[in-house]
């Protein structure tokens, strides 16, 4: 596998749970290739503090049998099975009987002035530390017009939860006295803030207004400079002074997957069989965001865990099945979901590729709760029994929610 992400942890811990169900243990070797010792719960980004939120690989890896290389791929020949892997400046080449590539995405950086420069994402574990270290540094700069002034640009998701958190986390920073001074803006090009939300979107158009984070619908970002940005709205630029912008403007896959001969969709993901085979590549799977497959036989998977995790524990069993001849298992799944965090205020739960709104507030914050806590983790016993039984290659039904029709 490569990649320790959600598909990649979740493929490799299905792959070694197929070998002891075939007793067949000593006959394959299960290898992980991860740069860092840890698996990023990378949905968790938007949160504050993250190390507890990591899971050292050792501690699930281990008990499953599964090798831990410590590395970075930084080539794949699919035509010899071999991949090339980095650490610390050394190379070396893996052969392989099968892949699965699960190496995630990247946020996607345009080539707008400054961007790389002067703007904080939360795409990675680094980048999120590296934000909070910044907004740690805030009192101690000069007194400013833009000191207390973080604008999040690119309101998915990914924007919104953290636009959503950042008003509460900025004043628990900043000294009491200057409290007030705190602004958090969400700007996007689209016509209105949340607009892919569906029914969940006036929620959350309420829920930013009531944690005051202002709303710049209709605009793009023109330019930064590290002590603020310009937005245009099509006809006029508008600049505001921000010692932080941070830039969630959406992902792209891998570019590992640029080195598979196949067609590559628009978000550079490999098209994937329902058994998660790389179209027209034998021996190599993809699984996650570096992948797409028609996730209910009609619609293509979603960048999400939602999807990564059940497309890895998919992978890895019929990587294994593969090897030895088996029949493999189809993924489909015909249920969607989208739990939006929306910090103090609580969350949005919403159902459906249309996006019904099912729960709010509260209710759908002790869902995310759940969910970020508990069911996208592998179990914490350590205990390879344990392990397995949630390695295995099933469906999960949606997370459980108390329906807003029943309060
Ligand atoms: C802030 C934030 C909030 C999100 N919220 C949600 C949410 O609420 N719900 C949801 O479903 N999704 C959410 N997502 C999306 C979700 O995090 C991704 O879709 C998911 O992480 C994809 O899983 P993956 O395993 O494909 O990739 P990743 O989780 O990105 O894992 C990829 C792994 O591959 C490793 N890797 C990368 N390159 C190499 C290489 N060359 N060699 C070896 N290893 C490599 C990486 O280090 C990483 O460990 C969110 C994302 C962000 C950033």
């Amino acid at each position: 596998m490569i990649g320790a992400g959600f598909a990649g942890l979740w493929s490799a811990l299905s792959a070694a749970r197929k070998l002891e169900e075939l007793d067949r243990v000593d006959e394959a070797e299960v290898a992980i290739v991860n740069p860092a010792p840890f698996h990023s719960v990378r949905v968790r980004n938007y949160e504050q503090p993250l190390d507890p939120t990591l899971v050292q690989l050792d501690t699930v890896l281990g008990p499953a049998g599964v090798r831990l290389i410590q590395a970075k791929a930084t080539s794949i020949d699919s035509t010899n099975r071999r991949v090339t892997i980095e650490h610390d400046g050394a190379s070396e080449t893996l052969d392989y009987d099968r892949m699965i590539l699960a190496a995630g995405s990247v946020l996607v950086r345009p080539p707008i002035p400054g961007l790389d420069r002067f703007s904080f994402d939360v795409d990675t574990y680094a980048g999120a530390c590296k934000l909070q270290a910044h907004l740690l540094t805030l009192p101690a700069l000069p007194d400013t017009p833009g000191r207390y002034t973080a604008v999040v640009v690119g309101a998915g998701l990914t924007g919104i939860e953290l636009a959503a958190e950042l008003p509460a986390r900025l004043r628990e920073i900043v000294a009491e006295n200057d409290r007030g001074k705190v602004r958090v803006v969400l700007a996007d090009r689209s016509a209105r803030i949340a607009q892919s939300m569906g029914g969940a979107q006036p929620v959350i158009e309420g829920a930013l207004k009531t944690l005051e984070v202002e709303m710049r619908p209709g605009v793009s970002l023109e330019a930064l400079d590290g002590q603020g940005l310009m937005l245009h709205d099509g006809a006029t630029s508008e600049r505001i002074e921000a010692a932080t912008v941070v830039w969630c403007g959406g992902m792209h896959a891998n570019a590992l997957a640029a080195q598979l001969p196949v067609t590559l969709d628009p978000l550079g993901r490999v098209p994937v069989d329902t058994f998660l085979c790389a179209e027209g590549v034998p021996g190599v799977f993809a699984a996650g965001d570096c992948a797409r497959i028609l996730i209910d036989g009609t619609r293509p998977s979603v960048m999400s865990c939602q999807h990564g995790r059940p497309m890895g524990r998919y992978a890895g069993n019929n990587a294994v099945c593969d090897l030895f001849g088996l029949e493999m298992l189809p993924l489909s799944i015909d249920w969607y979901t989208t739990i939006c965090d929306l910090g103090p205020w609580g969350a949005v739960y919403t159902e459906g590729w249309d996006r019904k709104l099912v729960s709010e507030g509260e209710t759908a914050k002790a869902t995310k709760r759940t969910i970020n806590g508990e069911r996208i983790y592998p179990p914490k016993s350590g205990v390879r029994a344990d392990i397995f039984r949630a390695a295995a290659p099933v469906v999960q039904t949606p997370p459980p929610t108390e329906r807003a029709e029943k309060r």
